[in-house]
This record gives structure tokens, C-alpha cells and sequence, in this order.
């Protein structure tokens, strides 16, 4: 019998298999709370359970998360984790300090299915969704990890903003994201608010309204495009949900949190959605023509480049002048500040995937590059420096 990992439950799933296992519901909380609050991974550590049922739990469950393939840190205090998640698969999640601040930005697929043109991610294809323990165990690891290697005091988190920003589209894993979105709110949990939990997205516009209803954090959605015709070229899924209808989605969302407002990443290709021309179409798409303008920021990201995608970088000069336009209009505008990169951390540079598991022992001997093997068969390297293998 294979064993159920707990990390797959939020704590109604978890109260929910304590009682198949004739527990009382309280049993859960506490459970619950030395899995994610204290970072236990073994039962017997369990002291206030009784002895009873941390036998029984060890003999049919267990907590595991993907064990840790690489640990690199950037000079930025940026650190990059690649977890391995079977099956040659590898996904990577990103720690990101900042002064007021530590974001994990967590990957949801390994791979994924929509494949906008500037992304290494969407190059790569898709290999399969993450449970909800891969995605709840790159939190649980980071936390963990980082409060006992910063020493941090009992009590004291780690991690305080999470970003569904990694690997993969999370709306198009909705079953598996939801669990791990309410394990982050969880007050027994992370207790992260609503709005320091960021679901980002390409626009599946149905799932924006399935997580409105369910689990409203807040919203990011990848816009690249202020009309129809380069939308479809760059995000594929726009032939599916046109920029109206993804517009549309986001007034509902705000409908239900009317202080909210959306997030719109544009990612700055140089000559192909940079102009100011742009800018005004973007300006006149989200303030809306005889209709309430969308409450919302946009935050520009210098695109970051890989040979495959064709595309470049905007010239600094080009994305300012961009933001000027928008912030003209009265539209909050950020530049997003580049971290990681000398560690391939940042923005669509996450090229986790397929592993050539046969160098392992090659890998673990010392600092080498090793050649990832792309689904679509295009090929490109990742330099390791640390290889902490089957940790947790
Ligand atoms: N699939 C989701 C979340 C993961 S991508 C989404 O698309 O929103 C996270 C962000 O990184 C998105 O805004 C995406 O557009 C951006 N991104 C992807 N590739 C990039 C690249 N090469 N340079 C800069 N940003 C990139
Ligand atoms: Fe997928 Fe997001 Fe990359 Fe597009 S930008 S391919 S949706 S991960």
C-alpha cells in the first residue's frame, strides 16, 4: 500500500482523512499545524499526539517533498531551488529577500501547455501538473529551510508573500492549486493574508471565475498585448480567450473585492510591443470606453532573454518612456527589478524539466554544466554549484 502524503491535504482534507482513521477533528489542527508551522516530517516528533496514533501514522502516511536537486544562491541574496518530481521532471522555485520582505515564487506544472513565444518555460512543453504536495512541498521546504538557516527566532516566518510565478500555468492546474492556495491562508498553516498569495495567469478566463469564487487571493494576469492580433502571437491562449473577454474576467473578479486591483505583467520585447503607440492602446483598453475604467497596476518586466525565443530585450530608455505614457494616464506603473540573474532565477528563465538522470553521480562530484533536454528537442544548460540530493 503506498502511503498518503499529508502534504496533499488542505486541513479540511486533513480533517476529513483523520476521521476515515476514527480520529477526533482536533487531531487535525495539531497535525496540521506541526507539518506546516513547525516543519515536522516525522510523526515520532509529534509530542503532544498520542504515541497510538503516531504509530498508526507512520505506517500508513507520510510527509514528503521533492527531493532537493540543486541549491543556488545569487550574489542579490536570490536562491534557486530545483526540485526533482520524478520521471526526468525538474521544477524550480525562487526565494526572493527583500528589505520588508521574502517572496517564494512557486512553480505550479512541470512544463506547460501554453507556449508564449518569450517564455523557456512554454518553449520546453508540457510534462504533467504538480500535486498539491509538489506545490505545498516547495513552500514547506523553503520555510523550513530558511528559518534554520537564518536562524530566525521561533516564530519569526520566513517567507511572507508567495507568487504563483514559477514553472507552468496554475488556473490550468486548478484541482491541485486550490488545496495548496488554502494550506498558504490557512491561519494553522502559513496564516499568509489573501493578498500576499498571487496567483498569476495567462488568462484562463473560466478558472479567474472558479477562483474568484473559491479562494479570491490576488490576481496577476501576463497581458503582453494591448490588441488582439500580437496577443495571439505571443500568448496562444488569447486565440481562446480574446483580451474583451480577459478584461471582462477581471472586472468580476474585483467584483467581489472591490478594494483590489489587478496586477498586469507586460514583459518588454524590443519592437514588437514596446512603442508608445502601445502604451496608448494599453492606456485606452483598461480605462475603457463608456465603461467603469479596471482598477489596476501594471507592472513592465524587462524581458529576459534566451536564443530560442528570437527576441530581445527593450532598450532601458524605451520601457521608462513606456511607463511615462501609462503613468501620464494615471495608471500605477512599476519596472520590475531584475533579480537572480546570475543564477538564471529570474522571469521566464526557469528551465527546470527534463533530467538526464544518468550524470547524477557526474553532477554530485562537483560543479558541471549539464545539458537539459528540452521536449520540443531544443537543448540548453543549467550550471549547478551545490547538489543537496534527497534532502527532507
Ligand atoms: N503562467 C503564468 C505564471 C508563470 S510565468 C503566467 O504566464 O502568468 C510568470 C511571469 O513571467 C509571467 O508574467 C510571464 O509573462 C513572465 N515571463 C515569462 N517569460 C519571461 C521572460 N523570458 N522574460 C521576462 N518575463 C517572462
Ligand atoms: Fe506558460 Fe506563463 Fe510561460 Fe506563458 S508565460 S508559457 S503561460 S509559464
Amino acid at each position: 500500500m503506498t502511503a498518503v502524503n499529508l502534504l496533499d491535504f488542505d486541513l479540511a482534507g486533513l480533517t476529513a482523512y483523520c476521521e476515515q482513521l476514527g480520529e477526533k477533528r482536533f487531531r487535525a489542527t495539531q497535525l496540521f499545524r506541526w507539518i506546516h508551522q513547525r516543519g515536522a516530517s516525522d510523526f515520532s516528533q509529534m509530542s503532544d499526539l498520542a504515541k497510538s496514533l503516531r504509530e498508526r501514522l507512520a505506517g500508513v502516511a507520510e510527509i514528503r517533498v521533492p527531493a532537493v536537486l540543486s541549491e543556488q544562491a545569487s550574489a542579490d541574496g536570490t536562491v534557486k531551488w530545483l526540485f526533482d518530481v520524478g520521471s526526468g521532471d525538474a521544477v524550480e522555485t525562487v526565494f526572493i529577500p527583500e528589505d520588508d520582505r521574502g517572496t517564494l515564487c512557486v512553480s505550479s506544472q512541470a512544463g506547460c501547455a501554453v507556449g508564449c513565444r518569450f517564455c523557456s518555460t512554454g518553449h520546453q512543453g508540457f510534462s504533467r501538473n504538480l500535486t498539491t504536495a509538489e506545490i505545498v512541498g516547495q513552500l514547506w521546504f523553503a520555510e523550513h529551510h530558511l528559518r534554520a538557516r537564518l536562524h530566525l527566532p521561533e516564530g519569526t516566518r520566513a517567507i511572507t508573500n508567495v507568487v504563483m510565478m514559477g514553472m507552468g500555468e496554475p488556473l490550468q492546474n486548478y484541482a491541485a492549486l486550490l488545496p495548496a492556495l488554502r494550506v498558504m491562508l490557512d491561519d494553522h498553516g502559513y496564516g499568509l493574508s489573501r493578498r500576499r498569495v498571487t496567483v498569476s495567469t495567462s488568462g484562463v478566463v473560466p478558472m479567474m471565475d472558479r477562483l474568484r469564487a473559491d479562494c479570491p487571493v490576488a490576481l496577476a494576469v501576463s497581458l503582453h498585448a494591448p490588441e488582439d492580433t500580437l496577443r495571439d502571437d505571443l500568448v496562444p491562449l488569447n486565440r481562446k480567450y480574446p483580451l474583451a473577454e480577459l478584461l471582462a474576467a477581471c472586472s468580476r473578479y474585483l467584483e467581489s473585492a472591490p478594494r483590489d486591483f489587478v496586477t498586469f505583467e507586460y514583459c518588454m520585447l524590443d519592437g514588437v510591443n514596446d512603442l508608445p503607440e502601445h502604451a496608448a492602446q494599453l492606456v485606452d483598453l483598461v480605462q475603457g470606453v463608456g465603461s467603469e475604467p479596471l482598477s489596476c497596476k501594471f507592472n513592465l518586466i524587462p524581458f529576459n532573454p534566451f536564443p530560442a525565443s528570437g527576441l530581445l530585450r527593450s532598450p532601458r530608455e524605451r520601457v521608462t518612456q513606456f511607463a511615462r505614457v501609462l503613468q501620464d494616464a494615471g495608471i500605477v506603473t512599476t519596472i520590475r527589478k531584475t533579480r537572480g540573474d546570475d543564477i538564471d532565477a529570474a522571469c521566464g528563465q526557469l528551465a527546470g524539466e527534463v533530467q538526464d538522470r544518468t550524470r547524477l553521480q557526474q553532477r554530485l562530484a562537483g560543479r558541471v554544466h549539464i545539458p537539459i533536454k528540452a521536449e520540443g528537442s531544443q537543448m540548453s544548460t543549467l550550471s549547478l554549484t551545490t547538489v543537496h540530493e534527497g534532502q527532507a
